[in-house]
């Protein structure tokens, strides 16, 4: 197969969604997949065997969830448009509203269906600002339990969505208890409560049986069904992206020249700043560089077995989340195909583009 692709493999993907499936089974609580995350819709077959629907950040991924994913969808977005506000009704099973605002504008529209209202509670475990739902002035939820109240008997369920690849059970635990203590009486009135996403339970390690009590117990008190939107955490570590290398040079350092790009295909790093993974070790320092103009373009330094020359294959590793959602066609770059690999070890291109696919995103 020509690189570069992304390369999605089941057989890594099966332990993220066998975690998922057992959390459900004890704790109760059901995972939707946040396609803002991870949208490649060719595995969303196995992954609806394990998951109950997605989640949404627009219009968009709203019909795409419902069109290619089995289960239940959720529509949220930070802000619905007049016009979406019907096709949004007509592709899913609930709406969630950002503000009280959006809720008493599209209230007539909405009637009927079920509805929901994001929280923020104030609070968040985001080491990024860029990405901290509870940064100053955020504009993600209403934050006001007295906001709120006037406007509970319209709704059925809440959306809190304030972790970010939390890793420490016992912060998310702390700001469970947080968020019951602030909207508790307004909880108890509900049907539903999202915790949205940004738990990173299917990582090694996690305290998956302590995070499942946590969990049975809010929805047991609150009398609720409890909502996870996994992201990253239902993708983690599924699939790589797939590179060659066309050239390499010396200036103080290793440089080799891929066949992708940073910038276009793994963008989500070079926003926050860090480096691409890989899996091989050893002690030849090689700086790996995109072949786009961009003078940073740069996945990382790596050491590896061998030195590095035109032909060698490099996997890049954890290239699902946020990356294949995010790939353009900055300084034309081939943009990577989209490779499976099933159970049985067979590969299969189930996605290639061409000039054709550069020429027609503009016009
Ligand atoms: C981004 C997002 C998610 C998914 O977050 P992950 O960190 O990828 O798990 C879930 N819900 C909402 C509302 C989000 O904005």
């Amino acid at each position: 197969m020509q690189t570069p692709y992304y390369l999605i493999d089941k057989s890594r993907l099966l332990p993220n969604m066998e975690k998922i499936a057992w959390l459900r089974a004890q704790s109760g609580a059901k995972s939707l997949l946040a396609l803002k995350c991870f949208a490649t819709w060719s595995v969303f077959d196995i992954m609806s065997e394990y998951m109950d629907g997605t989640t949404s950040s627009s219009l968009f991924e709203v019909k795409l969830g419902r069109e290619k994913f089995p289960g239940e969808t959720h529509a949220y977005s930070v802000a619905w448009a007049p016009h979406e506000i019907d096709e949004v009704l007509a592709s899913s099973d609930k709406v969630i509203f950002n503000t009280v605002q959006q809720l008493q504008r599209f209230e007539t529209a909405s009637r009927g269906h079920m509805r929901g209202l994001r929280v923020n509670p104030g609070v968040s475990t985001s080491s990024f600002d860029l990405a901290d739902p509870a940064r100053p002035f955020s504009r993600l939820g209403e934050h006001d339990p007295e906001g709120i109240e006037p406007v509970a008997e319209l709704i059925s369920g809440f959306m809190f969505h304030n972790n970010c690849e939390n890793a420490d059970f016992d912060r998310f635990d702390a700001m469970l208890g947080l968020i019951e203590q602030r909207f508790g009486s307004l909880i108890r009135r509900m049907d539903w409560i999202s915790l949205g996403g940004g738990i990173h339970f299917t990582g090694e390690g996690y305290p998956l049986d302590r995070l499942s009590e946590r969990l049975k117990r809010f929805a047991g008190e609150n009398e609720v069904q409890v909502y996870l939107e996994p992201g990253e955490a239902a993708i983690t570590n599924s699939t790589t992206l797939e590179v060659t290398v066309l050239d390499t040079l010396y200036n103080g350092k290793n440089l080799a020249i891929v066949d992708s790009s940073i910038e276009a295909h793994m963008l989500d790093l070079l926003i926050y700043r860090e480096s691409a993974k890989m899996n091989e070790s050893g002690d030849k320092q090689w700086m790996i560089c995109g072949k786009s103009c961009l003078a940073g373009d740069i996945f990382g330094e790596f050491r590896l077995p061998k030195d590095l020359e035109p032909g060698d294959r490099l996997s890049l590793q954890d290239a699902a989340g946020y990356t294949m959602v995010k790939k353009n066609w900055f300084n034309g770059v081939q943009m990577p195909a989209i490779a499976v690999r099933d159970l049985d070890g067979t590969e299969r291109l189930v996605r290639g583009f061409t000039y054709d696919d550069f020429a027609a995103a503009l016009s």
